[in-house]
C-alpha cells in the first residue's frame, strides 16, 4: 500500500480560515452560518466555511465589477499569459491541490492528479491559445444605396461581463476551471460559487491565481449553498450565470437567470447516458468499456453511461464476465494510490443510493452484482451491476450518479437506437462496434450533445461539450464557448 502523507501546506490550508476570496484576498466570511467540509473517507470534519451573507454578496459583485474593467484594460496576449501562468502554478503546486481535492470529495488520489490538476491545466492552456484569436466579421450590408451613399458593417465580440460560475461538487476543480478560463479569455471577471461539499480546492487555486498575474476583483469565490448561488444570479451587477449542476437545479437557475433581468445563462446538466454494444464486439472489449463507462469516479461523473444495452446473445456472459472484473477492483482509502475504487462524495448522496438501490428491488430487478451501502466509515457503496425487466424501470430512467450499471438486452439496431433515445435528458453516450459503415450511420440516429464511438467519457478542450433534450443549454470547450461569454455588437457606418 502506498498511503499518501498529507503535505504540510495541505494541513496548513485546512488550519486556516475559510470563507471568501475576495478582491485578492482570502478572507473569512461574516454571514455567520459556518458550513463543514467532511471527508467522505471517514466521516471526519477537516474545515469549516463561511456562508456569504447578503452583504459579502453585495461586496464580491462590487469587486468582480471593478475586475471586469481592469480586465478590460489587459491586452488579449497580456490575458494569455495569466492563463499559462495559472497552467503553471497548477502543475508546480499538483500535489497539495490534488490531496485537498480528495480529501474534500473522496475521489481516488490518481484520479485528483490527473483530472482535476492535470486536466485542469491542460484545459487552461488550450483557452490561453483562444485569447488572442476572438475576433468579428466584416460585412457589406445588402440593403441598395439611394442616393449614391455607401455602407459599411462589422461585428465585435464583446464580453458579457460578470459571470456568475456555479460549480457541482464532482470535480470541483476542473468544472470551476472551465469557467473561469471561458470567461477570462473572452474579457469577463468571474464569480465561483462552488459546491457547499467541496469549496476548498477553489479557495486556494484563486490564491495562486494572484501569483499567476490576475488583477484583483478578476475571479473571485464566494462560498455557501444554493441561495448563494440564487442571490448571484439575481443581483443587478452580475450578467451571466454558468451552472453546471443536476437537472433540477439546472432549471431553477435557468428560471431565476430568465427572471432577475434576462441573465445569460449556460446550462450543462446531468442525464442518464446510454451505452449500446452491438454483438460484434468482443467481451473482454465490451467489458473495458463498461468499466470505463460506469465506473471511473463511482460513476460520479456526469457523461458516464448508466443505461447499457447488449445484444441478447450476448448478456449472460457478459454480466459473467463483467462481474468477475468487478470483484478484483480494490476497493479502499482514495489517499491509497492503490486503490481502485472509493467512496461516494458525501453522506446524502450515499443514502440515495441506498434508495435507489431498495427501488430496484421493489421492482424485481436482478441485482447481478452489488447493490448494497458497504459496512465501514466513510460513504462506500458496492459497485453495482443490474438487469432490469423494462425501458421504464426507475434505474433505467432516473440518474443515480453512482456507480450503479443497469442493463437491458435489445434483439436488432432499430430497437438499439430507439432505446437508446428513450430518455428526456441527452448529454452523452456511446457506440461500441468494429463496423464503421455501421456506426456512421447509426450516428445522426442518436440524440446527444456528444457520442463516443468505441470509447467513453474523455473530455477534450478542443471538442464542444454540452447536452440535447433536458441535458443542458449551449456548449463549452472548443470555439463554441465563446458564444455563450460574449455579445455580439453589430455596428453599421454610412459614408
Ligand atoms: P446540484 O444541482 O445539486 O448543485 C450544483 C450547484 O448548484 C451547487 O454549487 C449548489 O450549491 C448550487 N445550487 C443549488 N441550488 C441552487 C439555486 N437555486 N440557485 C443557484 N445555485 C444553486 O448538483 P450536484 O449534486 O452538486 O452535482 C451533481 C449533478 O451535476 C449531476 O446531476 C451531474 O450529472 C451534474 N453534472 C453535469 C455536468 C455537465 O457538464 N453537464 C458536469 C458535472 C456534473
Amino acid at each position: 500500500m502506498a498511503y499518501v502523507s498529507l503535505l504540510p501546506s495541505v494541513q496548513a490550508f485546512l488550519r486556516q480560515p475559510h470563507g471568501m476570496f475576495l478582491h485578492g484576498c482570502s478572507v473569512s466570511a461574516k454571514g455567520g452560518k459556518l458550513l463543514p467540509v467532511v471527508n467522505p473517507a471517514d466521516g471526519q470534519t477537516i474545515a469549516h466555511v463561511g456562508q456569504a451573507s447578503g452583504a459579502e454578496v453585495d461586496a464580491v459583485v462590487e469587486s468582480s465589477r471593478q475586475g471586469f474593467k481592469s480586465w478590460g484594460l489587459v491586452t488579449p496576449a497580456q490575458r494569455s499569459a495569466v492563463l499559462f501562468n495559472l497552467a503553471d502554478l497548477l502543475e508546480a503546486h499538483g500535489e497539495e491541490l490534488a490531496q485537498l481535492e480528495t480529501l474534500q470529495s473522496g475521489k481516488l488520489i490518481n484520479i485528483s492528479r490527473a483530472f482535476e490538476v492535470g486536466q485542469a491545466a491542460n484545459f487552461l492552456r488550450y483557452y490561453a491559445g483562444w485569447a488572442t484569436k476572438i475576433t468579428g466579421e466584416t460585412i457589406t450590408p445588402s440593403i441598395p444605396s439611394f442616393n449614391g451613399e455607401r455602407y459599411t458593417a462589422f461585428t465585435l465580440r464583446e464580453p458579457v461581463g460578470v459571470v456568475v460560475g456555479i460549480v457541482p461538487w464532482n470535480f470541483s476543480t476542473m468544472i470551476a476551471i472551465w469557467k473561469v478560463a471561458s470567461a477570462l479569455v473572452t474579457g469577463c471577471s468571474v464569480i465561483i460559487k462552488p459546491s457547499e461539499f467541496t469549496p476548498l480546492t477553489i479557495l486556494r487555486i484563486a490564491e495562486l491565481a494572484m501569483d499567476a498575474g490576475l488583477p484583483p476583483g478578476v475571479l473571485n469565490v464566494v462560498c455557501g449553498d444554493g441561495s448563494v448561488g440564487k442571490a448571484l444570479i439575481d443581483h443587478p451587477g452580475t450578467n451571466k450565470v454558468s451552472f453546471t449542476g443536476s437537472v433540477p437545479t439546472g432549471i431553477a437557475v435557468g428560471a431565476s437567470a430568465m427572471q432577475a433581468k434576462l441573465t445569460r445563462a449556460t446550462l450543462e446538466l446531468g442525464g442518464k447516458n446510454a451505452a449500446g454494444f452491438l454483438p460484434d464486439v468482443s467481451l473482454e472489449k465490451a467489458v473495458s468499456g463498461i468499466i470505463e463507462a460506469g465506473f471511473l469516479h463511482s460513476g460520479q461523473i456526469c457523461a458516464a453511461a448508466e443505461r447499457f444495452y447488449v445484444h441478447r446473445s450476448q448478456i449472460d456472459p457478459l454480466l459473467d464476465q463483467l462481474v468477475t472484473r468487478l470483484k478484483t477492483l480494490k476497493i479502499g482509502s482514495p489517499l491509497d494510490d492503490t486503490s481502485e475504487f472509493g467512496p461516494v462524495t458525501n453522506a446524502q448522496h450515499q443514502q440515495k443510493l441506498a434508495h435507489y438501490f431498495a427501488q430496484s428491488r421493489a421492482q424485481n430487478n436482478t441485482i447481478v452484482y452489488g447493490g448494497n451501502v458497504i459496512d465501514r466509515p466513510g460513504c462506500y457503496v458496492e459497485p453495482t451491476v443490474i438487469l432490469a425487466n423494462s425501458a421504464s424501470d426507475t434505474l433505467m430512467t432516473e440518474e443515480t450518479f453512482g456507480p450503479v450499471a443497469t442493463f437491458l438486452p435489445y434483439d436488432d439496431e432499430d430497437e438499439l437506437v430507439s432505446l437508446m433515445n428513450d430518455s428526456p435528458y441527452g448529454l452523452s453516450a456511446s457506440l461500441w462496434t468494429n463496423d464503421l459503415a455501421k456506426a456512421l450511420r447509426m450516428i445522426p440516429e442518436i440524440q446527444v450533445g456528444t457520442l463516443w464511438v468505441n470509447m467513453h467519457t474523455l473530455l477534450d478542450p478542443a471538442v464542444p461539450f454540452g447536452g440535447v433534450k433536458s441535458s443542458g443549454m449551449g456548449r463549452e470547450f472548443g470555439g463554441a464557448f465563446i458564444e455563450d461569454f460574449t455579445e455580439l455588437k453589430s455596428v453599421m457606418i454610412r459614408y
